[in-house]
């Protein structure tokens, strides 16, 4: 079988192969595997091939598919989207209901288990949600992400009275974007790509390219860069006492003047996986243009054609098929 896999050399680097005698993965008890119909790549799996996480194995997270080996006949040819972290389930942060912080968890092709850009994978049977039938495999694709975005609403309260920036006009930072302008917030979208900018100003969502004439006086400011220096511009956008979420994870360290925080009392908030039944909500009503993000399509044996294509900069979502 085809699959994406990163292998470590014994000279310590990374080497990307695409593999063409991958064993039929079999899925251990309470497991299901999984036909993957497409399949996205995101910043993190470029970040993964960098270096990032220490991983090996096939690479992959944002996928829908259609479950083909089940326990539960029930889920036998249900179109799905899974949650990427399979946690223990009995340690004391599982049980403190933080499974997405479990230290033995596996996450889907980051950590421990291999990932999506491949026929088939497993996860778990309580990872899944069922697609509704209205979403087209090109819309569900984008859940994970989306539930990322979402995240930040679990995390932060955003007043409709805020002035948030979002920074990044990335996939992430769309994404973001348009979660956050549901709140009703005084948003505004920074970014360097006039073409990207227009997917949220069609939609009414304020953007600006570069950050010409903006005062340091948001209430929260959402870093979406995938950049090292986006953490810096951040930082001088939030008012005292305002709040600065992180999404990016970024291989490079960031060098700024921490006294700054500390001065101006700065909450900062990492922000990671977020829930999927909202995503999957947001995404059945048509609140999020997710269509308008995708970039190019790939079958899944030139995927790592798309890799290289989705790590040119500026590109947006490249999909890849099965
Ligand atoms: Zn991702
Ligand atoms: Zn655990």
């Amino acid at each position: 079988l085809i699959a994406i896999v990163l292998d470590r050399q014994p000279s310590g680097t990374r080497r990307l192969r695409l593999g063409q005698d991958h064993a039929d993965p079999q899925p251990p008890p309470g497991e299901v595997r999984i036909r993957t119909s497409l399949a996205g790549i995101c910043n993190t799996d470029l970040e993964i091939v960098q270096g990032y996480a220490g991983f090996e194995g096939v690479l992959g997270h944002e996928f829908v598919g259609v479950v083909d080996l089940a326990e539960d006949p029930a889920l036998l040819g249900q179109r799905v989207v899974g949650e990427i972290n399979v946690p223990c389930g009995t340690c004391p942060t599982c049980c403190a209901n933080r499974p997405t912080h479990c230290p033995d968890r596996t996450a889907l092709g980051i950590r421990g288990r291999d990932g999506v850009l491949a026929e088939y994978f497993c996860l778990p049977a309580r990872n899944l949600h069922l697609v509704p039938e209205g979403i087209p495999d090109r819309v569900a694709v984008f859940t994970e992400p989306l539930a990322a975005a979402c995240e930040i609403l679990e995390q932060v309260h955003v007043r409709p009275t805020d002035r948030v920036v979002v920074l990044g006009d990335g996939k992430l930072g769309l994404l973001v974007a348009q979660v956050l302008a549901l709140t009703g917030c005084e948003l505004t979208v920074l970014g360097h790509h006039a073409a990207k900018l227009a997917i949220l100003a069609r939609q009414g969502i304020p953007t600006q390219v570069g950050d010409d004439g903006l005062a340091a006086s948001a209430d929260v400011v959402v870093e979406c860069t995938g950049r090292a220096e986006g953490f810096d511009l951040a930082r001088r956008l939030v008012r005292p006492r305002g709040m600065l979420v992180l999404k990016s994870t970024c291989h490079d360290l960031v060098q700024t003047d921490l006294s700054r925080l500390v001065v101006d009392e700065i909450h900062v908030v990492g922000s990671r996986c977020g829930p999927f039944s909202a995503a999957l909500r947001l995404l059945s009503q048509g609140l999020i243009d997710v269509t308008s993000l995708v970039e190019a399509e790939y079958a899944l044996g030139d995927a790592l054609l798309a890799l290289e294509h989705a790590g040119r900069r500026g590109a947006l979502k490249v999909l890849v098929r099965s």
